[in-house]
């Protein structure tokens, strides 16, 4: 670890968590965390067999080769997610080619990088990033699926899309292509940020409201984690569900 990147007065708490849901037989989702670099990373895998699993894996451990060896100075939050999900991307989809069980195979990805008074997302398909501030529930990142592009569109209304049929039909996903495009959403952050990296298996089954309600508590991380899980699987837990909580504490 490069001492550069934590020279400020925050700390982070965080806590992940994964669960296979009560319909899937296998957990295709994954997330990763490296407190040292505050970089946080949740990844859902699709394809046949354990395509899916493979390709979340595949993204998780290339979030670790590109951040344990990172050692450019400054550090660059922006440089290391592009060199994450370029790597991930290239892995993923050779990996596909190779193997005719895998083609098609790819997942979703967040990668959140908190940097000092900054946070940095990069963000691919519909697993999600949100930012509970002052009680308020933001959704930083914005679906890369079929069903959004209707709502931006006007063809669906928020609440048709919740339950369409093709809700799950994602319109880009890593690995799938040779060529990524990376959606990087950039902030400030300030004490109290709570955010929420979390895979569709939670936002398909817990509203927005719900999901609110949880984060703006008073309990630890942990808890909240276990309580989003809980409520996903309590409303049928149709998916496998992860969730990621990044909170931004001050050092005093
Ligand atoms: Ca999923």
């Amino acid at each position: 670890m490069t001492g550069s990147m934590n020279t400020t007065h925050f700390s982070i708490e965080s806590e992940g968590l994964t669960d296979v849901g009560l319909m899937r037989a296998a957990n295709e989702d994954a997330f990763w965390i490296d407190h040292g670099r505050r970089v946080f990373v949740v990844a859902d895998g699709m394809g046949g067999a354990a395509a899916g699993e493979i390709a979340s894996k595949m993204f998780v451990e290339s979030a670790n080769l590109v951040s344990s060896s990172w050692t450019v100075e400054p550090w660059q939050p922006d440089q290391l997610i592009q060199d994450i999900f370029f790597l991930a991307n290239q892995s993923i989809y050779q990996h596909s080619m190779k193997d005719p069980d895998c083609r098609g195979m790819g997942c979703t990805a967040e990668v959140l990088v908190i940097d000092d008074t900054r946070y940095t997302v990069g963000h691919v398909g519909d697993s999600r990033v949100y930012l509970c501030r002052d009680g308020r529930l933001t959704q930083l990142t914005r679906d890369h699926s079929w069903v959004q592009q209707q709502i931006d569109t006007g063809m669906l209304t928020e609440e048709e899309g919740r339950s369409h049929r093709l809700r799950n039909v994602i319109l880009r996903a890593v690995g799938t292509m040779d060529q990524l495009a990376i959606d990087l959403i950039r902030g400030n952050t300030k004490t109290g940020d709570l955010f929420l990296l979390c895979s569709d298996g939670l936002t398909d089954m817990v509203t927005d409201q719900s999901i609110r309600s949880v984060l703006s508590g008073k309990e630890s991380v942990s808890s909240k984690a276990a309580e989003l899980v809980r409520r996903a699987n309590s409303n049928g837990g149709r998916d496998n569900i992860t969730v990621l909580l990044v909170e931004v504490m001050s050092d005093e």
